[in-house]
């Protein structure tokens, strides 16, 4: 900019790096892909680890918090790392279409690779509790939608015998490829902090993410690339929150849709993730996932979904707890246009409407 102002010719900057082939290619030694199987991608994963100023002034004692922002990838949500490498075994097995149940942001994930791949894609949702942004992109990217009267729980039963009834393949998390595809994201972090942190805070719906991290972070310890583990803090919202209590739920509530499950698909596997990391798993209220929402986007300039800021809202209910001087990794798991109509109800924010278009007007609603 002082060049272009002072008028002389800015220099070409020659690229340093290889621009950025997508999660499968970037680690292909640690995911179950061969020289054979067709790699559908939109060039998901390598978002942002963003360091969080606001939320370490909060906590204060040197803190360390970072945001890993998975709301940054292609369809706007981490389901989109899951989503690369499922698609891209289905069509490799030879399918022709695959289905899933969904809160909404794994059915406009499967509806984006799967019609990039040529498959078709069905996705069975809890009518009327799908975020308006998530439907639309269902919708837009061509996959064929049936809202049941049920919720998410109802939906994946479904889906699961539909799926052994008939030649569809099932893309949710209890598809194994899901998951490898989303340790990527515990590779990330790894490789930009140079070592696990010392927390990870993450929400849990059906418990894959926490159980794919934790593959990620183990696999990586293993092999040297990292020295510690991170304690795994799974948290829940309190309407919605059968790993906390230790039993189902039967009519799941929370402001955070996408983690609106009474049943999670998971639970075993989280179980493991909670003893093996020592971890905790506790529940917020909506109330303090929509503060931590606004928190976010107004002090630090993310938006996120609701039931991404349930990370933070948990990591600030327990603030107290967090070592000095530790690293803290938030996952904000999804993006926040997705959910519009939440963020229109709950803001805090002045909107000053019908008014004349004259600058004195304008000025004196201004207060100047
Ligand atoms: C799917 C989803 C979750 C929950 O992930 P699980 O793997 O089901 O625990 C959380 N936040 C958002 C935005 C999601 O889309």
């Amino acid at each position: 900019m002082k060049q272009l102002l002072t008028g002389q010719q800015p220099q070409a900057v020659r690229p340093t790096q290889k621009p950025w082939s997508g999660l499968v290619e970037h680690y292909r030694p640690w995911l179950p892909v061969g020289e054979r199987t067709p790699i559908v991608t939109l060039l998901e994963g390598n978002t942002p680890l963003l360091r969080a100023p606001a939320l370490e002034k909060r906590i204060g004692r040197g803190v360390r918090v970072f945001l890993k922002v998975d709301g940054h990838n292609p369809t706007g949500s981490f389901k989109d790392r899951g989503m690369t490498m499922a698609i891209s075994k289905a069509k490799e097995a030879g399918a022709t279409a695959v289905i899933c149940a969904s809160t909404g942001n794994t059915s406009a994930a499967a509806a984006a690779y799967a019609r990039r791949g040529g498959l078709r894609a069905f996705a069975v949702i809890p009518d009327g509790y799908v975020a308006k942004g998530k439907l639309a992109q269902a919708l837009l990217y061509g996959a064929e939608v049936l809202a049941i009267r049920g919720n998410f729980d109802q939906a994946l039963a479904i889906t699961r015998t539909l799926a052994e009834r008939y030649p569809v393949t099932l893309v949710n998390s209890i598809n194994p490829y899901r998951l490898q595809g989303q340790k990527t994201a515990a590779f990330e972090v790894v490789d930009v902090l140079g070592d696990a942190p010392d927390w990870l805070c993450i929400p849990m719906g059906n418990a894959g993410n926490i159980s794919a991290y934790w593959m990620g972070f183990q696999e990586y310890r293993k092999a040297g690339a990292s020295r510690k583990l991170p304690v795994m803090h799974g948290f829940q919202a309190s309407g919605s929150a059968p790993l906390v209590l230790g039993s189902r739920v039967a009519n799941p509530t929370t402001v955070a849709t996408a983690i609106r499950i009474g049943n999670p698909a998971n639970w075993a596997k989280a179980l493991a993730v909670r003893k093996e990391s020592r971890g905790h798993f506790t529940s917020v209220s909506d109330g303090e996932i929509l503060a931590a929402y606004r928190i976010l986007a107004s002090e630090e300039g993310v938006f996120c979904e609701p039931a991404s800021a349930v990370s933070v809202a948990g990591m600030l209910q327990h603030a107290s707890e967090i070592p000095s001087e530790a690293q803290v990794v938030c996952v904000l798991t999804g993006n926040g246009l997705k959910d519009p109509t939440t963020a229109l109800e709950n803001n805090q924010s002045n909107l000053y409407t019908n008014l004349a278009p004259e600058p004195d007007v304008i000025a004196q609603v201004m207060g100047l």
